[in-house]
């Protein structure tokens, strides 16, 4: 059974250690050995955790044992990305300036996912503090793509995202401040959700956009990643922002899979020039299937999305050149130049120097200039400006229609290499999912296809209202089921490569 357990979906994997076919610890040990053997090619781990996980998977199997109840994920791996802290294992944000770190404290959704018995394999790799769309932003070296090795993953939660889709584990976290959970989803062939701001804690999530950033769940099911979500959700009174309020019945939305009556509307803006034919034409045939499904579809304009790209690149910068001014050589990880006679200053000066790569130093160069006085209001004031306009763009949309969709992406995986010199290449990559996190309401990536000139995977995007998170699983579950049976079975299964 060793080599199928890899092949299970999480609510499967959970249904066998619950009736004893397999412990938690063959499972485990399952995984490992699969990360062994594909770790070489795709890289998604920056640390894994054999004996923390083995350790792990015993107390669930104890437990069982025992008789006394399990979570509906206990014994169920998973691959944590490396911006949630983990009082066990380092926390590098895929960057020079934290190595060696070793957080004194778990994040809350480490703490909950221990609680849930979720084994945690190790940490994944991810571009440096966040910022990137294909993991090639790493200080130590990017991700691949199980589909095509010559790809990326996506980013910049790629790391889980590959090692969702490559069989590394069943379940993956990933953050998305700007689509990093739905982009990397979409590019490897899996679901990946970004819940509504406030909804999963940002309490041990090393920062990047306190405004923006929302961790999410990544699987490769849509049942597998709602049973995730309701696992990692909920209040948490040490994130101020959490929200005080009842996680959406998303498991339930999963399961009803249902789209009869539901009004869908296509982001008009959101086609034609710049997107792929064949990610267009998986997009099309979707909508078509969701309105013989019993959908209303309808087109719904958001004249200010287009602008969503511009003011995040103010926002997120912004946040980020304050966010990330606490890695001063004194309090985390790298310290270069102290030889006892340099100024706090200039030892520094020569760590940031050191530490960042050049895609946060532009960051933080962007950020601070957005934020000087004599430009904050003509840059970050009129960027605060236009999210207020997509935040309306969203409101009046949802008076028409329950939930809107997209494709997530413009593209399938692009060539590693091909965007690393040309930045704004790099940002298109989150055109469509970035109104959602300057909005803060819910969305969700979901396979529907294969584009047919390069036979890589194909996302569809939906998004609702805040706290509304269960109509995009109901949207997706229904869409999955769909193009199934229209497949014959899962779309991964169609994988070349190490997806198989
Ligand atoms: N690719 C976007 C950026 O580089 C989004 C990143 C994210 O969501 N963390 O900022």
């Amino acid at each position: 059974m060793a080599t199928e357990l890899t092949q299970l979906t999480a609510a499967r994997i959970a249904a066998v250690v619950a009736s004893g076919e397999a412990s938690a610890v063959e499972v485990t040990q399952a995984h490992l050995n699969r990360i062994v053997a594909v770790e070489p090619d795709v890289h998604a781990f920056l640390h894994v955790a054999g004996q923390e996980a083995l350790a792990a998977a015993e107390d669930v199997d104890r437990k069982r044992a025992a008789g006394e109840p399990l979570g509906p994920l206990a014994g169920v791996p998973l691959a944590l990305k490396d911006v949630l802290t983990t009082e066990d294992m380092p926390t590098t944000c895929g960057s020079k300036i934290l190595q060696g770190w070793q957080p004194p404290y778990d994040a809350t959704i480490t703490q909950r996912l221990r609680a849930a018995g979720i084994i945690i394999l190790g940490k994944t790799n991810m571009d440096e503090f966040a910022m990137g769309s294909s993991t090639e932003n790493s200080a130590f070296g990017p991700s691949r793509n199980p589909w095509d090795l010559s790809r990326v993953p996506g980013g910049s939660s790629g790391g889980s995202s590959a090692a969702v889709a490559a069989h590394e584990a069943p379940l993956g976290i990933g953050t998305d401040t700007g689509g990093s959970i739905r982009q990397p989803a979409a590019v490897c062939g899996i679901v990946g959700t970004k819940p509504t701001y406030g909804g999963s804690s940002r309490y041990g999530l090393v920062a990047f956009a306190s405004s923006l950033d929302t961790p999410g769940p990544l699987a490769r099911t849509v049942l597998d990643a709602a049973l995730l979500h309701e696992a990692m959700s909920g209040h948490d009174w040490r994130d101020s922002t959490s929200v005080d309020a009842p996680v959406p019945p998303v498991v339930a939305a999963a399961r009803q899979a249902d789209v009869s009556g539901l009004r869908i509307g296509v982001v008009a803006e959101f086609s034609g020039e710049g997107y792929q034919s064949g990610v267009l034409a998986r997009f099309n045939e979707s909508v078509e299937l969701l309105e013989s499904l019993g959908a209303k579809v309808v087109e719904v304009s958001c004249p200010h999305f287009t602008y969503a790209l511009p003011a995040y690149y103010l926002i997120a910068p912004s946040e980020a050149s304050s966010n990330l001014a606490r890695f001063d050589a004194m309090r985390y990880g790298l310290r270069v130049g102290d030889d006892g006679v340099a100024s706090a200053e200039e030892v520094m000066s020569l760590t940031r120097e050191a530490g960042f790569g050049p895609e946060v130093k532009r960051r933080i160069m962007l950020g601070t200039y957005a934020l000087s006085s004599g430009y904050y209001d003509a840059y970050y004031g009129k960027a605060q400006q236009v999210r207020t306009l997509i935040t309306r763009d969203f409101d009046a949309a949802f008076e028409q229609v329950d939930v809107l969709i997209s494709p997530t992406t413009p593209t399938t995986a692009f060539p590693i290499g091909e965007r690393v010199d040309d930045p704004m290449a790099m940002y298109l990559a989150d055109l469509c999912t970035i109104p959602s996190d300057l909005a803060g309401n819910a969305a969700i990536s979901v396979p529907c296809g294969l584009a047919p000139e390069d036979g890589l995977p194909v996302g569809l995007q939906v998004m609702a209202p805040a706290m509304a998170d269960d109509r995009t699983y109901r949207v997706a579950a229904a869409l999955e089921t769909a193009l199934e049976q229209r497949w014959g079975g899962p779309l991964l299964a169609q994988a070349k490569g190490l997806g198989k």
